[in-house]
C-alpha cells in the first residue's frame, strides 16, 4: 500500500524562478516534474547535480515551451555536457515544429551533431498535442497566448493534475484546463500594484483572479518580473484578494510533493 502511495506521487522541483531577467536571487523559470526538465535556461546541469538528481540516467524528457531565450538558451549547454559525459540512455526532447529549424541552426553553431548525440531523440509536436504517455503520467500541451507561439503542460497522473501556464496572457485555453487542477504554477511577470501591464505576460492579480474561477486547490507563482522579487509579501497579499486556496511563492531550488 506504501509503494501504492508514493508512485502516484508527483515531484516538482523549481530549477528557476524569474522571468527574463535573473537576479542574484532567481534564475530563469525551470521545472524538474519527476523525470521531465520544462525548458532550459542556463546552469541546469550543475542544479540537477546540487540537487542530488542523476541527469543521465533520472531524466528522460525535455519539453522546450516556446523559443525565447530564457527559455532555450541553456540546452546546448545541457546537450553538450551530456555527449561528453558520453550519455547512452534515449533522452526525448519535445520542441514546436516552427522550432525545430532554429534548433537545428544552434546544433550546427555548437556542433552538437553526428553519432555522439545518438542519444537525442527530436520529438516536434503541435500545439494541442499530447507530448507524454507512459503508465505513470499524461502530459498534453495547449496554445497559450504569448508575443511567440507557445504551449502550456497539464500533468496528470491518476491522482493529481497540475497545469503550468509557460508565459502568456490571460487565455480560454488555460481557464479551460486548469479548471479543478490540483496545482496551478502560472507567470506572475508584472503586478498591479508594483509595475505597468507586460505585453504577452499575466500579472499576479490576473492570476488569481483565474485560480479562483477554475476552482484550483493550491497557486504557485513562478517567472517572476526583477520588480516583483524580494516584495513577495505584497504578491501575496495581492493574491489573498482574489484566491483563498493555497497560495507558494517558491524560492529557486525548493521542491513540492504534490
Ligand atoms: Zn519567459
Ligand atoms: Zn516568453
Amino acid at each position: 500500500m506504501i509503494y501504492l502511495f508514493w508512485v502516484n506521487q508527483m515531484k516538482i522541483v523549481f530549477l528557476g524562478t524569474a522571468s527574463a531577467i535573473s537576479t542574484a536571487e532567481r534564475d530563469n523559470t525551470s521545472l524538474l516534474i519527476d523525470n521531465i526538465l520544462i525548458d532550459c535556461p542556463g546552469s541546469v546541469f550543475s542544479k540537477l547535480l546540487q540537487l542530488g538528481y542523476d541527469p543521465f540516467e533520472s531524466m528522460e524528457h525535455v519539453i522546450i515551451t516556446h523559443r525565447h531565450t530564457d527559455h532555450f538558451y541553456g540546452l546546448p549547454a545541457l546537450l553538450d555536457t551530456l555527449q561528453l559525459k558520453k550519455r547512452k540512455k534515449s533522452l526525448f526532447l519535445h520542441i514546436l515544429y516552427e522550432y525545430v529549424d532554429l534548433l537545428e541552426r544552434l546544433f550546427s553553431i555548437f556542433d552538437l551533431t553526428g553519432s555522439k548525440m545518438n542519444f537525442l531523440k527530436l520529438v516536434p509536436f503541435k500545439e494541442g498535442e499530447t507530448l507524454i504517455r507512459n503508465d505513470s503520467l499524461l502530459v498534453e500541451s495547449f496554445p497559450v497566448r504569448h508575443t511567440v507561439k507557445n504551449v502550456g503542460l497539464k500533468i496528470f497522473n491518476r491522482d493529481v493534475s497540475l497545469v503550468y501556464s509557460s508565459d502568456t496572457e490571460p487565455c480560454e485555453t488555460l481557464l479551460e484546463k486548469a479548471k479543478g487542477a490540483s496545482l496551478l504554477i502560472h507567470e506572475a511577470t508584472w503586478s498591479e500594484a508594483l509595475t505597468d501591464r507586460k505585453e504577452g505576460h499575466t500579472s499576479v492579480e490576473e492570476a488569481s483572479r483565474m485560480a479562483a474561477f477554475c476552482s484550483v486547490k493550491k497557486l504557485c507563482f513562478v517567472h517572476l518580473g526583477e520588480e516583483l522579487i524580494g516584495r513577495e509579501e505584497i504578491i501575496l497579499q495581492q493574491a489573498l484578494k482574489y484566491f483563498s486556496g493555497e497560495i507558494l511563492i517558491p524560492k529557486d531550488l525548493d521542491t513540492l510533493v504534490l
